[in-house]
């Protein structure tokens, strides 16, 4: 009964980001199926989903009876036994995985994206105390990059509305400057600005003393701070540093990781040779809660101490980490990306609508930008085109809510950094056709004409 659905909603549950005033006038919209591309409300609306849950997160598309049958078959034979012992699917698709990833080793499964990071920051408070007195442990974090909702995740992510309220924050959390250049610094060399962003990372490290940083954790492409994709020549020289003050490279492939931007992994666009890396939301598609902290051989023998046997292990543990749905799950979950082919189709469709939205801002003048890799857009608006200043977050509110009344899902940067909550958001389903790719860009088309025009 839709009505006792949305009744009870309404009633007990308290919403992610929302709270009073969304549903004083309205009805909290309840999903209640998916299939594909598709989802369907409690009232029988259908919706095209472009931004794969909300939250860039169902890679695969909804309905996938055979993660279900795995999960199934997995959870009847053995549901969990903590991550001491192993497990069969968390053996098979640790080794799948790291045959993903050349030079990767080890994972360690954990139940979220903030909770993976955390266990990154914990590694490296660790080896700091192992092998440098604890002095090497703070951790770099970029403004505009966004790790999670713990408060030591908030610690490190560079969005201030969203920290907004919650400190105070975990010492040892250091920001370095963004690298949008569409919004670069104004004292920058826009000759060169990738490796200027990068040489400015250089100089918070000499100011805190590089003997004191632990690790540099970046997005590889930015998600909810406005999807940026750092500029040409960044890595080689963020790499060139991290190397050069024995600084572990940490990648948060929360948003970008399985296949997102038409590779495994967001990183391996730029020959990024990462110690680190984060994932969680592709992983299982959001069939199960898994995610996982990988990193390489050396990393993770960075923990052997001979003298020390009560302190020669990294001394966590992730109570659901045991879980085997999760490695079940994530085992289909990349089986269908290869065997469907997924990623060249993200490379396509991915094209097709990064040209879709260039055409749109040749009519619409209040998109200043559009950028992206792969399935993973955004589309800047803009009050002025010249002056580059940032549309008013209701009005960019005002064409997500009409996309929505026309049946299509896309989402917006929002609350996360002042003045920069003004990209629509694109993350379809790695399955999505030409067909859904122009339904949702028409749809824009049909908004921005609506509220602009
Ligand atoms: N890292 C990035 C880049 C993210 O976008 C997110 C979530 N949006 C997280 C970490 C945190 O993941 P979770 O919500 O699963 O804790």
């Amino acid at each position: 009964d839709a009505k006792e659905v949305v009744g009870n909603d309404r009633k007990h549950v308290w919403h992610h980001l929302t709270q009073h005033k969304p549903f004083e006038e309205n009805d909290p919209m309840v999903i209640v199926k998916g299939e594909g591309m598709r989802v369907w409300d409690a009232k029988g609306n259908e919706y095209l989903d472009a931004v794969s849950g909300a939250v860039w997160t169902v890679n695969v598309g909804y309905g996938r009876t055979e993660i279900a049958d795995a999960v199934r078959d997995q959870l009847v034979t053995l549901n969990y036994f903590a991550q001491t012992a192993g497990n069969v699917p968390a053996a098979q698709f640790a080794e799948k995985l790291i045959e993903k990833m050349p030079g990767m080793s080890r994972v360690y499964y954990s139940n979220s994206g903030s909770e993976a990071n955390e266990k990154a920051f914990k590694i490296v408070r660790q080896i700091a105390e192992k092998k440098y007195g604890g002095k090497k442990h703070k951790v770099l974090f970029r403004e505009r990059d966004y790790h999670g909702t713990t408060i030591t995740a908030l610690s490190a992510t560079g969005q201030y509305e969203r920290k907004n309220q919650y400190g105070p924050f975990t010492p040892g959390f250091v920001e370095v400057p963004h690298c949008c250049e569409y919004r670069a610094q104004d004292d920058a060399d826009m000759e060169n600005y990738g490796v200027w962003a990068a040489d400015q990372i250089e100089k918070v490290i000499l100011a805190e003393g590089a003997d004191t940083v632990g690790a540099l954790c970046l997005e590889p492409i930015t998600a909810g701070g406005g999807v940026i994709e750092p500029p040409q020549g960044y890595w080689d020289r963020v790499q060139e540093i991290c190397k050069k003050y024995d600084i572990l490279l940490h990648i948060d492939e929360v948003v970008c990781g399985l296949g997102r931007t038409g590779k495994w992994f967001g990183y391996q666009h730029y020959g990024v040779k990462p110690d680190m890396v984060t994932m969680a939301k592709g992983v299982a598609s959001g069939y199960a809660a898994i995610s996982c902290t990988v990193t390489t051989e050396e990393v993770f023998n960075m923990f052997k101490d001979p003298e020390d046997a009560r302190m020669d292990y990294f001394r966590d543990i992730s109570t659901f980490g045991g879980c085997t749905a999760g490695p079940a799950a994530a085992l289909e979950n990349m089986r269908i990306i290869e065997d469907e082919n997924l990623m060249a189709n993200t490379l396509d469709m991915g094209a097709r609508m990064m040209s879709n939205l260039q055409a749109l801002s040749e009519k619409h003048a209040v998109i200043g930008d559009v950028r992206g890799k792969g399935l993973f857009i955004g589309a800047e608006l803009v009050s002025d085109r010249k002056s580059k200043d940032a549309m008013d977050e209701k009005m960019v509110g005002a064409v997500v809510a009409d996309c929505m009344a026309q049946g299509v899902i896309i989402g917006a940067t929002n609350r996360s950094i002042p003045g920069r909550n003004n990209t629509l958001c694109f993350s379809p389903a790695l399955i999505a056709t030409a067909d859904d790719i122009d339904h949702i860009t028409d749809a824009v088309d049909n908004a921005l004409g609506r509220v602009f025009g």
